[in-house]
């Protein structure tokens, strides 16, 4: 595996590639890395020649300074299970290389930014547009992967990438979860062992409301997935919404023919977790 820490080092080994006329999968990481980006670089590995991971913690996309602080960094044993997964080329930028200049361009996602995480991250996604699109231009990529557990991203990176008019195809991956069920977060190892146990209501009581989902109105059953996790005294729900799965519309009554996804944010302490469960499949 190569590893490239500057742009101008990557770009030229980038260039050599593509005039091989090679396929290039990527996989935008954070880093500390877990079984969820593994997933996804096993994906992206299947569908190209080479698979290119960055981990670089983009500081645009925090919106709070403690979170982007305390965010796990684990470069070293990223780059060993990078190796081992059998990534290609590593990129792993500081700051001045992905931003010589701070970035003030302003995306608009209308209503996708508008809800969810747009609504309790603001700029968040605007930090988020700003990263992918310098990599995906450093890394000039055939596709890049996405993990449906940020379900929201994926939507406003394709919207992103139509509005730019990118030569870039997005795949969404599947949510991976650890045994018991907790969607993999690289957040998950700051939680304390009692937050770690009791978070793992988050997700039965998503997979509890997709089972019990047509006894209830839409709106009667997300009073209910609140309330359940609320009642736990280390949890305390941020939002709970039912929305359909490509404008993030929120979704009225059950027989509407749209796909359904339910997202929720949940605070365990200081710690802010997400997840998500389809409702129709
Ligand atoms: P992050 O390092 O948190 O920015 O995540 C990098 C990529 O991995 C994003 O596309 C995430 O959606 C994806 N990802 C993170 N956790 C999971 C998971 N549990 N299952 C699948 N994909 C994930």
């Amino acid at each position: 595996m190569q590893v490239y820490k500057t742009v101008d080092s990557i770009s030229s080994e980038i260039g050599k590639l593509r005039q091989q006329g090679k396929s290039i999968g990527f996989v935008p990481t954070m880093g500390a890395l877990h079984d969820g980006h593994l997933s996804l670089i096993a994906q992206a590995k299947q569908g190209n020649d080479v698979v290119v991971v960055s981990v670089f913690v983009n500081p645009t996309q925090f919106n709070d300074k403690n979170d982007l602080k305390n965010y796990p960094r684990t470069v070293e044993a990223d780059l060993k299970k990078l190796e081992q997964a059998g990534c290609n080329i590593a990129f792993v930028p500081t700051e001045k290389e992905i931003y010589p200049e701070p970035d003030t361009r302003v995306f608009d996602f209308g209503n996708l930014n508008k809800v969810m995480e747009g609504k309790c991250r603001k700029g968040h996604f605007n930090g988020v547009a700003q990263v992918v699109s310098r990599l995906f231009s450093i890394v000039s990529p055939t596709r890049a992967y996405f993990g449906e557990k940020d379900f929201q991203q994926i939507c406003v990176i394709k919207s992103m990438v139509k509005q730019l008019g990118l030569p870039v195809e997005i795949i969404p991956c599947p949510i991976i979860r650890e045994t018991d069920g907790l969607a993999m977060s690289s957040r998950n190892a700051l939680l304390n062992p009692d937050q770690r146990k009791n978070a793992v209501q988050i997700s039965q009581t998503l997979f509890k409301a997709r089972e019990i989902a047509l006894n209830y109105s839409v709106e009667d059953l997300k009073k209910w997935v609140m309330a359940q996790i609320n009642d736990n005294p280390f949890l305390d729900v941020e939002y709970f919404e039912i929305v359909d799965d490509v404008e993030l519309m929120p979704i009225a009554d059950w027989t509407e023919k749209k796909n359904k996804v339910g997202c929720i944010a949940v605070k365990v302490g200081a710690i802010r977790l997400i997840d998500n469960i389809r409702f129709n499949s």
